[in-house]
């Protein structure tokens, strides 16, 4: 076992001290932490319930559409329940085999990916999930050209097997084509879609035989044959299957562990979430072939080792999660070393100290205090109305790690308070909004404090920021949308000449970046052309 280096001991007394960089390692390697990404109503809530199922961490799955007359324990806020959509993002943790799995749940609606983006920073690996008669969809398309551009190892899970949909051989073309990823199917569906019998396991060429639940709410039980036993039972399904299967074989499409590493090639599963098909393989490829948390490259450009003293970065601010507890929780992904419950660790942007006495794992409507964390890890830290999505915590010695991606707004709208005797509910709001990522706040002397725009990647975002302005603020507001649909990254020099140009504004966001906004790109051609030299990038993510 490596050692802790030498300029970076964790102090000798308190929680968090004289952690074991032997015992820090071993768990970290037991680590797996993903999320699953897929265009709204693939299956993601089901999926994600049914893994908890199997997991044995919720007795019966609660069914995501309700239809059992529950509802899943990822849909909680007010407005996900009215609209059936799942806006925030929680984690959930369970162990299975030897492993510690960590799930960490991404909002469904597409106006929320900003948030599925940060998330995707505190992942080590994420599971595509298709549906098998779309395929692959707008929003995962998107979605997968973020785990691209991180080098996120990608799984695929084709779902909804048991409804007619797509052919096998055809979806595995369609991601080669699309994705430029080699599709290495571990399991091969027997039957076609809407006659889901069960699946080849490619690696052993045994046949695993799935039984129907009645409204898929328990496991349900598997069957495993050899070959014959297989042939025998399913006649010209196994047949076809089995051919299929050699064909992927003689095309070069088994897995290779480098190359889904290195994000060329994904591993495929077929199942059926709603009946919990196929939930049990995908486990296994988690434990089996999904990366454990690595050192992670800090701003000096230095990876930090995973059993070096307790660091963590915040990816994640929630406030209102419970009506009843009023607070801020944030969620940071350890990278390194242990978190102890009542340790107090330092906010590298503040030089702040923070307490974490109350250390959470937060996961639906359900909290379980956490008193012992390590890499890979999601904690949700209460009481951190001072902390900021991207912050980086420590204990110790200052580590710090790169700032999260923010992603170029498209829709824009001013802010205002109804009642303006409520000035400091308002400003306390925004600026909250602002630090939690809900929305970005931009401001010029030109507009006032009054009169804020809010910008966002998806139009629901001001949606939410407005109903919290409201619930959780006391400061009602209106929200008047702006028709610029363009920001391009400027600098101070140029705010008064772009200022000048017909329908442009200039505005200053709260990292001090300045953001010209246009109405539309051709707007942008012609202010490019009477500026030459002005300073217009785009707002790329990193
Ligand atoms: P999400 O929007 O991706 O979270 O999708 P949901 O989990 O809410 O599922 C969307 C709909 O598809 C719901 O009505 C589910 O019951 C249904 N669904 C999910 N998985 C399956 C599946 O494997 N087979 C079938 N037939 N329906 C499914």
């Amino acid at each position: 076992p490596q050692a802790t280096p030498d300029s970076e001991t964790v102090p000798e007394t308190g929680p968090g001290s004289g952690a074991d960089p032997t015992v820090v390692l071993a768990e970290a390697s037991r680590r797996r932490s993903f999320a699953v990404i897929s265009h709204p109503d693939a299956g993601k809530s089901t999926l994600t319930e049914a893994l908890a199922l199997h997991a044995h961490a919720i007795r019966e799955a609660g069914r995501a559409d309700g239809k059992a007359g529950k509802r899943t324990v990822s849909d909680w806020m007010d407005m996900e329940q009215a609209r059936g959509i799942s806006i925030t993002s929680a984690s959930l943790q369970f162990t299975y085999r030897d492993a510690v799995i960590n799930l960490v749940d991404t909002p469904g609606h597409a106006d929320f990916s900003e948030d599925t983006y940060r998330v995707l920073s505190a992942v080590d690996a994420a599971v595509m999930l298709v549906d098998a008669a779309k395929g692959l969809e707008v929003q995962t398309m998107k979605l997968f050209a973020v785990c691209k551009h991180r080098g996120i190892p990608l799984i695929t899970v084709i779902n909804k097997w048991d409804r007619p949909g797509k052919d096998a051989l055809e979806l595995m073309d369609e991601i080669q084509d699309r994705t430029g990823l080699v599709p290495t199917p571990l399991t091969w569906p027997v039957g076609i879609g809407g006659d889901f019998r069960g699946v080849i396991d490619r690696r052993t060429g045994d046949y695993t035989r799935f039984t129907r639940t009645v409204g898929g709410t328990t496991i349900a039980p598997e069957e495993h044959m050899a070959p014959e036993a297989a042939l025998a039972r399913e006649g010209t399904a196994w047949t076809t299957a089995v051919e299929e299967s050699e064909l992927l074989e003689a095309s070069g499409a088994d897995h290779d562990h480098e190359t889904f590493l290195a994000g060329e090639t994904t591993p495929v599963l077929f199942g059926s979430a709603v009946q919990n098909f196929g939930v049990h393989a995908l486990l296994d490829v988690l434990v089996d072939v999904a990366p454990s948390p690595s050192p992670r490259p800090t701003v000096s450009g230095e990876p930090r080792a995973v059993e070096a003293p307790f660091s963590a970065f915040v990816f994640k601010m929630q406030a209102g999660m419970d009506t009843a507890h009023r607070d801020r929780l944030a969620f940071a992904r350890i990278c390194s070393g242990v978190f102890e419950r009542g340790m107090v660790v330092t906010s590298t942007r503040t030089g702040r100290p923070f307490a974490t006495k109350y250390a959470q794992q937060v996961f639906g409507r359900e909290r379980h205090i956490v008193d012992t964390a390590y890499p890979g890890d999601v904690i949700g830290l209460v009481n951190a109305a001072n902390l900021r999505v991207g912050d980086t915590l420590y204990l110790d010695k200052p580590v710090e790690y790169p700032p999260l991606p923010t992603f170029a707004p498209e829709h824009f709208a001013v802010m205002r308070a109804k009642d303006v005797s409520r000035y400091k509910q308002f400003q306390r709001g925004v600026m909250q909004l602002g630090a939690e990522g809900v929305v970005q706040v931009l401001r010029s002397d030109l507009r006032g404090d009054q009169a804020p725009v809010l910008a966002a990647v998806g139009p629901m975002q001001f949606e939410v920021a407005q109903h919290r302005m409201g619930t959780e603020f006391n400061s009602p507001v209106t929200l008047d949308r702006l028709q610029y649909e363009i920001a391009l990254r400027t600098t101070a020099d140029w705010i008064e000449a772009l200022n000048a140009q017909l329908g442009v504004e200039v505005l200053q966001r709260e990292d001090g970046e300045y953001l010209a906004l246009f109405p539309d790109r051709w707007r942008v051609t012609s202010v490019r052309n009477r500026l030459p030299e002005a300073v217009l990038d785009p707002l790329v993510a990193t």
